[in-house]
């Protein structure tokens, strides 16, 4: 017996039947701990997180703030986290322009609420092209300024981004802020000031080659065309962001700008920078175009979803079982229980 099953309805089901009793049963005798993913479920504090899993959340890794001597109109941190929130961010970078002078304010205007706070700095490095550094949630603006100055960046230059760094070669200052424990990314790169747009020939291929950045940032909907072929056969994970635009004047930036365009990042919950690193291992899977190129719908869909699985009665009465809307890995040794689990789908 089936029928169609309509999204947002809820099932239960009475465990009456003796098969999946029996085979919950062996699962007790090869003393491994039968559902042990679902005994857990009853320390109520880790629940939430548990319920939640991988989700795609909208991500905007590219925003400036007042520090920076481009931005227009002035705007508390407060003011400045609440925009975030109202478009829709659950992370942002803060990437200023060589200063991680408004770092710390963000985050400390960010405690507490829903989104989390990627410290971080765009860096102009010789001939004019732009890298970002992404720190760790658990980093400040103290880190943004030790890089700066291991990159020779003096305290009179921040803020400005015609300020360039003379001394290293792109590769050096990628390598530098893998050193200073965060991810290198190369900023915009087929536009203004990006790697692809202002590099060409050897200088170009010995970039894609041999520079360690984790991923890049596109303004349109695709990587160049000729990433994938040699010479620049490597496909680095990808991104759009912001870069928080003004409204009115498009090479300057303001607070309205934040989330005008950014990703959908699958990540678990609380956001962590080690969930965004792995995003870029696995970009195909993880990572995805948010606005403008499409629309963010994080949650609902357009297909049945199973939910949650609640049993009265019966031996396992009380189990529920919370499931993701995306991919379920049910993993357990021999009789544990993975296809009681699924007969019992099946028998509602
Ligand atoms: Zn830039
Ligand atoms: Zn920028």
């Amino acid at each position: 017996m089936s029928r169609a099953i309509a999204a947002g309805e809820s099932y239960q089901t009475r465990l009456d039947s003796p098969l999946t009793i029996r085979r919950w049963l062996m699962g007790r005798q090869m003393e491994v701990e039968p559902l042990q993913f679902v005994s857990s479920f009853d320390k109520e504090q880790e629940m939430p997180a548990m319920q939640r899993g991988l989700r795609f959340c909208a991500v905007d890794l590219h925003v400036h703030t007042p520090a920076s001597k481009c931005f227009r109109g002035t705007v508390t941190p407060e003011d400045y986290v609440a925009q975030a929130i109202q478009s829709g961010m659950r992370a942002i970078a803060i990437t200023d322009h060589n200063t991680g002078d408004w770092v710390d304010r963000i985050k400390e205007a960010a405690a507490g609420t829903s989104l989390t706070v990627f410290p971080g700095v765009e860096i102009s490095v010789q001939p004019g092209v732009h890298v970002l550094a992404i720190f760790p949630e658990n980093r400040g603006s103290a880190h943004v300024t030790d890089l700066l100055a291991k990159l020779d960046l003096g305290v009179d230059s921040r803020g400005e981004q015609d300020t360039l760094v003379t001394r290293h070669s792109i590769e050096m200052v990628v390598n530098q802020i893998r050193l200073a424990g965060a991810l290198p990314v190369l900023a915009h790169i087929d536009d203004y000031n990006g790697a692809w747009q202002v590099l060409s020939g050897q200088t170009r291929e010995k970039l894609w080659q041999k520079a360690e950045f984790a991923a890049v940032e596109i303004v349109n909907q695709s990587l160049p065309d000729e990433i994938g072929r040699d010479p620049y056969s490597h496909v680095p994970a990808y991104y759009w962001s912001s870069d928080n635009p003004h409204p009115d004047q498009n090479t300057k930036h303001s607070h309205l700008g934040i989330g005008s365009r950014c990703s959908l990042f699958k990540l678990e919950e609380p956001i962590t920078w080690e969930g965004l690193r792995l995003c870029f291992h696995d970009p195909g899977v993880r990572i995805r175009p948010g606005t403008p190129y499409a629309p963010i719908q994080v949650q609902g869909s357009t297909h049945p979803v199973l939910e949650r699985i609640m049993i009265q009665g019966g031996f396992l009465d009380g189990l529920d079982l919370i499931l993701n809307p995306n991919l379920n890995c049910v993993i357990g040794g021999r009789g544990t229980g993975k296809s009681t689990l699924l007969e019992l789908i099946r028998y509602a």
